[in-house]
């Protein structure tokens, strides 16, 4: 299937907790985050005094229980922290010297780490760090930061001090758990942009999460958002917060409301669901649909990032919502298909249209993005050939006009359909009878509808694929496989 979606960006987890069953625990953790990535997955786990590691390519119930068993330690050296990963590729291929967590030897020992996120200009740091004879096995910005720590323990006091120095030298998107063998250390940039937060599972057993989501799974508590620049150091049954570098912004991705995090999701103090039900609400705002006889008309939305999208908009509009396409659960990553015929093929073994709820209706469809246009297009012909009379659709974002280097694959301009059309071309391009985008106020007034919640500044997000303000000088040259074209 033709990537017509920003892909996720990557998560991550980490877990402190003696006597727990750790391996287990934290495979549950990266399994709650496997919408942020399904390339590859990883594990490590420390019993106090040794770090194990299990890697593997693809989606995190491909674990095997021996590599489980393995992590855990057994009876004799029980693990009593673990941190995981799951990866989609945004610098470097997927290969796996690219997989993480990465494990390094620093002047105070071995440390497992795990990034969200993009560095710019990680070509740069390459160079450097190979001059310094300090070689990347591989071709991601995440081993170069886990590389860059090992080289500043050689100045440094302690290991959090050799963190920081390395931090100091990076400008980018990044958010970090680092696992040592007793301590488990959570980080975000200073821009704030992807987000982490720090929850409980009793007084003494902490979680790290890209997401709240994960922390259900162990009816954890969530006790807080890292702040930008912060970092949080569990150890002894204690967590520390400090700030790490000084705060730049607060420019959380809005993209993590729209689409990216899980809708059971909490960011901001925002249940992400209810966020973009709101938006879908706010939508027949801004683009409603002429209602001569509600009878005729449907609202569905694509599963299933838009469904909470598709009920806000059919509660505003007073609209029957049905399920108007199923999706297929099982169907993990598809190849880029070279013919008309396979991409097809492709969209309709993702997505079923039933014709019996689209049959001689019109049709609202809600969607959350649009990035290149073609899946839509293969939607909207597949609504028509249903026998849906029109398709109107209402995309619950501002159009998607500019790259991001912070952590989601839309690297080249020339990918992304609103870059350089008008929303009529748009249109026109996916044969909709109307098209109907999201204004950014509009997204942030629906994130800030909760009235019993003090509302969020729209300087407290990143929009940059909408605006093109970007919190920091973006690279024209930069794209996924930068470090691949250096080595
Ligand atoms: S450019 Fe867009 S996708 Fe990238 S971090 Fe900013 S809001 Fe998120």
């Amino acid at each position: 299937m033709s990537r017509d979606k920003p892909k996720e960006s990557c998560g991550i987890f980490g877990i402190y907790g003696p006597g727990e069953d750790i391996a287990n625990l934290t495979y549950f953790g990266i399994l709650a985050l496997q919408h942020r990535g399904q390339e590859s997955a990883g594990i490590a786990t420390s019993d106090g005094q040794r770090i194990k590691l299990e890697k593997l390519t693809g989606r995190v119930d491909r674990f095997t229980e021996a590599q489980i068993r393995r992590l855990s330690g057994g009876e004799s050296h029980p693990a009593i922290i673990g941190s995981g990963h799951v990866r989609y590729s945004n610098t470097g291929s997927n290969i796996c010297e690219n997989y993480q967590p990465f494990l390094f030897q620093s002047r105070f020992g071995r440390f497992a780490l795990s990034h969200n996120g993009n560095l710019l200009e990680p070509e740069v740091l390459q160079r450097r760090l190979i001059d310094n004879k300090l070689v990347p096995e591989g071709t991601s910005d995440s081993e170069l930061i886990a590389l860059l720590i090992v080289d500043k323990s050689y100045e440094a006091l302690t290991f959090e001090e050799a963190i920081r120095l390395a931090l100091k030298e990076i400008v980018g998107a990044y958010s970090l758990v680092i696992m040592t063998t007793r301590k488990l250390i959570g980080i975000r940039d200073p821009w704030g942009i992807r987000p982490l937060s720090l929850g409980k599972i009793n007084s003494d057993h902490f979680l790290l999460s890209s997401e709240t989501c994960a922390f259900e799974p162990f009816g954890g508590e969530h006790l807080s958002d890292l702040g930008p620049g912060e970092m949080i150091v569990i150890e002894d049954g204690k967590y520390c917060s400090s700030q790490l570098l000084p705060q730049v912004c607060k420019n959380l991705c809005i993209f993590e409301f729209i689409y990216f995090a899980s809708p059971g999701s909490i960011l901001y103090d925002r249940l992400l669901q209810t966020a973009r039900r709101h938006m879908g609400e706010r939508l027949f705002e801004e683009h409603p649909v002429k209602i001569d006889n509600p009878n005729e008309w449907v609202v569905g939305g694509v599963p299933n990032t838009g469904t909470p999208g598709a009920k806000g908009y059919a509660e505003a509009s007073g609209l029957e919502i049905r399920e108007l396409l199923l999706k297929n659960g099982y169907i993990g990553r598809t190849f880029i298909q070279p013919s008309q015929r396979l991409r097809s093929v492709g969209v309709r073994s993702k997505l079923q249209v039933l014709p019996r709820e689209v049959r001689g209706k019109k049709v609202v469809l809600v969607e959350d993005s649009i990035v290149r246009g073609t899946t839509t297009g293969q939607i909207v012909n597949l609504l028509f050939k249903a026998g849906a009379q029109e398709v109107h659709m209402r995309i619950t974002s501002p159009p998607y006009k500019y790259r991001c280097l912070m952590g989601i694959d839309t690297q080249y301009p020339e990918e992304l359909i609103a870059a350089t059309k008008s929303v009529d071309e748009i249109r026109q391009e996916i044969g909709a009878t109307s098209l109907g985008y999201l204004s950014l106020e509009g997204v942030i007034q629906s994130i800030n509808h909760e009235k019993s919640l003090s509302p969020i500044p729209s300087d407290h997000f990143c929009s940059a694929c909408f605006n093109g303000q970007y919190p920091f000088k973006i690279p024209e040259a930069q794209n996924r496989f930068v470090l691949e074209q250096t080595v």
